[in-house]
This record gives C-alpha cells, sequence and structure tokens, in this order.
C-alpha cells in the first residue's frame, strides 16, 4: 500500500489506541496483524457520515443490510488461518474490503468474492486505489468457491452458514484452514476446519454474530411473501 492519499493518513491516533485496547489487550499477539491494522486506512471503508465512528469495537453498517465486522472479530478470524506470506486465500464475503485488505497484507494473493455486486464494486475500487496489487476480486455465490483456482491454502468465510460448505472444504489444500462461523441466523460459533493428509478436523473458537451468507449451499434468499400475505 503506497500512501500518497493525504486521507489515508487520518485517523492514526485513534488507530492506534484501536489495536492496544481492542486487539493487544484481548490477546491477539500476531504482531504482522497488530501492525498491518495499525496501518489500514479503515475509515475509508465505511461511508463518509461514519469515518468517525470507524475504530469503535463494533461492527457499523456498509449499505444493503450488510456491515464491516468488528475489528477483534477481523484480527481473531486472522489469526486463526495463521498465514504465511506465500499463502494464497480465498475470501468469501468481501463486504466492505476491510478484511481483504488484512489479508492481501499478510498472504501472498487473495481471491475475494462477493454476492452483492455494488458492495463487491465498491471494495474493488477502494482497494485498487490503495493499491494493493495481489487481490483477484469476483461477483458470484461464494458458496461455490473458485474452484479454478483451486486449491487455497486458506479460506475465510465471513458470513454466518447453516453447516460448514463442503465445495470449499473440498478446495482447501493440504495443510489448508478454513474460519467460518457456524450455526442460526441469531448466533454462531466461529470454526476452525483444518485438513490434514486428507483428513478434516474442526475446533470452536467462540461465540459471534455475522450477517448470513446466502447461496446455493448457505441459507436460502428471502423471499418476498405473496401480495395478499398479511404480515403480522
Ligand atoms: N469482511 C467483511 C464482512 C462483510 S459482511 C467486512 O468486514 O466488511 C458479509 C458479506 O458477505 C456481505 O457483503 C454479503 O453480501 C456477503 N455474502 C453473503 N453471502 C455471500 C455469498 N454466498 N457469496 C459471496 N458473498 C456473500
Amino acid at each position: 500500500m503506497k500512501l500518497t492519499d493525504p486521507s489515508v493518513n487520518s485517523y492514526a491516533g485513534q488507530r492506534r489506541k484501536m489495536v492496544e485496547d481492542q486487539l493487544v489487550n484481548r490477546e491477539i499477539k500476531d504482531l504482522r496483524i497488530l501492525e498491518a491494522m495499525n496501518r489500514i486506512p479503515r475509515h475509508l471503508f465505511v461511508h463518509e457520515s461514519l469515518q468517525h465512528k470507524a475504530y469503535g469495537d463494533f461492527p457499523l453498517p456498509i449499505g444493503d443490510s450488510q456491515t464491516i465486522s468488528q475489528p477483534y472479530v477481523v484480527a481473531a478470524m486472522t489469526e486463526a488461518l495463521n498465514l504465511k506470506e506465500s499463502d494464497r486465500v480465498l475470501e468469501i464475503g468481501t463486504g466492505s474490503g476491510y478484511q481483504t485488505a488484512l489479508l492481501a497484507e499478510l498472504a501472498g494473493q487473495v481471491f475475494t468474492i462477493e454476492r452483492i455486486r455494488s458492495i463487491g464494486l465498491k471494495a474493488q475500487k477502494l482497494l485498487e486505489r490503495l493499491h494493493y496489487m495481489n487481490i483477484v476480486f469476483k461477483v458470484f455465490d461464494g458458496t461455490y468457491g473458485w474452484p479454478d483456482q483451486a486449491p487455497f491454502d486458506a479460506i475465510l468465510i465471513t458470513a454466518s452458514a447453516p453447516e460448514i460448505p463442503k465445495m470449499l472444504v473440498d478446495q482447501l489444500g493440504d495443510n489448508g484452514r478454513l474460519v467460518v462461523p457456524l450455526g442460526g441466523l441469531e448466533k454462531q460459533t466461529l470454526t476452525l476446519v483444518t485438513k490434514e493428509e486428507g483428513s478434516v478436523a474442526s475446533r470452536e473458537l467462540g461465540y459471534c454474530k455475522f450477517v448470513p451468507l446466502v447461496g446455493r449451499y448457505g441459507w436460502p434468499e428471502e423471499k418476498e411473501p405473496p401480495a395478499n400475505t398479511k404480515r403480522i
């Protein structure tokens, strides 16, 4: 990332405080994650009217009923992926692109899929403006994964799934790590899935709350009730 644009350098004090209070104090230990989150201009990933809240300890709306995740959740999921500089990573749910930027800072190549076109294109524009060169974007239903580019060293699903999406586990390489919020629509368990010599294991990391993963192997798209049905 090149810091040529003056707006990139705003909020440095709040950013440092976010890293100290929300990450270091909650046992995020990976220095590369702490340094990257101290660099990435999170305020640019939200609407101008919310920029002053961008370093708060909560998610924020990004439009279309979607959210940018809480900084701690972004850090915890990334730490669980245990990324190496050479890793190829698949992200499902580009959203604001903030998590994508962090993955791009830590891994070799990031493939990211977003189902809502306007959201995906906005994130792509911003990440290109910030000069990230190692991100490939796609607008599609990410529950199919990205078969042409598989296998991946790591897969991150940033929306909640009713069960571990099988297509995605199939696209995980040997020693691969996948992180997904699993459970109902109201509450999920952040789960780490690992693959070693073809055998798959999973471990629970803690509770979380994400917007739903909507698609063929996720939650069904909400259908409008017929016009003559009363909403209670
Ligand atoms: N990491 C993002 C999280 C955004 S919220 C951030 O912090 O900004 C989750 C995103 O997943 C939403 O933008 C939503 O549209 C997207 N999403 C939901 N289901 C999807 C699917 N099947 N494929 C791709 N993206 C999906």
